[in-house]
């Protein structure tokens, strides 16, 4: 900002604010309930994935995807990773895991992908599965252990315990793989208490990405049956993001990211959610609040009756500094902090300097 002078001399209060790290482009392959030994109270794959009322076609669908990794090879763009998503990738039928996971093969052989990830459940694992994956060249699987506490797990009736996620978590580790967590907070049984724990447990289980999915009432779902008869509630807006906000500091701090904060807004889930704290902008609502957050525990060192009198902040950071449609600029004005006192910069860190 031009009409800012220039900086004193003397030493900022400085938190490292680093960029998130750049993902690589993901072509996706969404196979809904493909595998599922349950169908679980919270969830509607098929809208999740905008694949309603359709059981794909393997075969016509993967050829789709390889048309897509073709264009992206005849542009000149990166090769993807494949994500086979949706449903339980390691229980599908073997015929047709092996369908996908020679396509992932061949498109690897071709230079087309640099590997590929799948997601699915903790209590459809084992070493031979595990062995074939790597084998076909998967990178990373994504473990929907949604909670590791036993009572959310049976509330949810998820069909195992924590004790079952913890060594799914440990195979894949134990595979030389990469571990990715979904939890699911807000869940039957999930309180605020129960999440941050989660949270923890999945970053000493060695997970290497996080993903959040807030719960939400879907129509068509168990936990719809349960929300009509009082029987469930989802969390507010303000506890979800309250909550996601120190599971996502938890997670930085172990430098661990969170990938994904709340589902896609595929244009199905739309008319499909009945309640909950749904949010298009959740994931930068939730930044937004950790760099108040950090913030605030920057100033909070400062000596007594020092105010603040700058803020130094990462450029990357302009687009969810003052939270979604200005949410958070009084609780910046209360730190002293106006649009004047802001400036942006390229480093990766946040620094706050402080009136003499
Ligand atoms: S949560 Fe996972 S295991 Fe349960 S129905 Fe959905 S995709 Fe299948």
């Amino acid at each position: 900002m031009s009409s800012l002078s220039p900086l004193p001399s003397r030493a900022p209060l400085v938190a490292p604010w680093p960029p998130p790290a750049r993902s690589r482009p993901i072509m996706p392959f969404f196979l809904p309930f493909q595998g599922c030994p349950t169908r679980c109270v919270f969830c509607a794959q098929d809208m999740q994935t905008g694949q309603s009322g359709f059981r794909p076609d393997t075969n016509g669908m993967l050829g789709k995807v390889r048309a897509a990794l073709e264009l992206r090879a005849a542009r000149g763009l990166p090769p993807a990773e494949l994500a086979f998503y949706g449903g339980t990738f390691t229980a599908l039928p073997d015929a047709e895991r092996e369908v996908c996971l020679k396509f992932a093969a061949a498109a690897l052989a071709r230079g087309h992908i640099v590997g590929f990830r799948c997601s699915t459940r903790p209590d459809c694992l084992d070493a031979g599965a595990m062995s074939r994956l790597r084998q076909a060249g998967c990178t990373t699987v994504e473990l929907g252990v949604q909670s590791f506490a036993d009572a959310a797990l049976r509330a949810a009736r998820r069909g195992y315990d924590g004790a079952a996620a913890l060594r799914a978590c440990a195979l894949v580790r134990a595979s030389g793989l990469r571990l990715g967590v979904q939890l699911l907070p807000g869940m039957p049984g999930v309180s605020p208490e129960v999440f941050l724990a989660d949270v923890a447990q999945a970053l000493e289980a060695g997970a290497d990405m996080l993903r959040f999915y807030p719960c939400l009432v879907l129509a068509g779902t168990g936990l719809a049956r349960l929300w009509r008869a009082g029987e469930y509630a989802p969390w507010d807006m303000e506890s979800t993001l309250d909550s996601l906000t120190s599971g996502w500091l938890l997670a930085r701090a172990a430098h661990t990211p969170v990938i994904r904060m709340g589902l896609a807004p595929e244009a199905s889930l739309a008319g499909v959610v009945l309640a909950g704290p749904v949010h298009p902008a959740l994931g930068a609502r939730v930044m937004g609040r950790a760099l108040l957050a950090t913030v605030r525990s920057l100033a909070a060192r400062a000596p007594a009756g020092r105010l603040a009198e700058r803020l130094e902040a990462p450029r990357a950071c302009q687009g969810y500094f003052w939270g979604h449609a200005g949410e958070l600029r009084s609780a910046w004005a209360a730190l002293g902090l106006g649009a004047n006192e802001v400036r942006y910069t390229g480093d990766a860190a946040l620094r706050l300097w402080l009136r003499p």
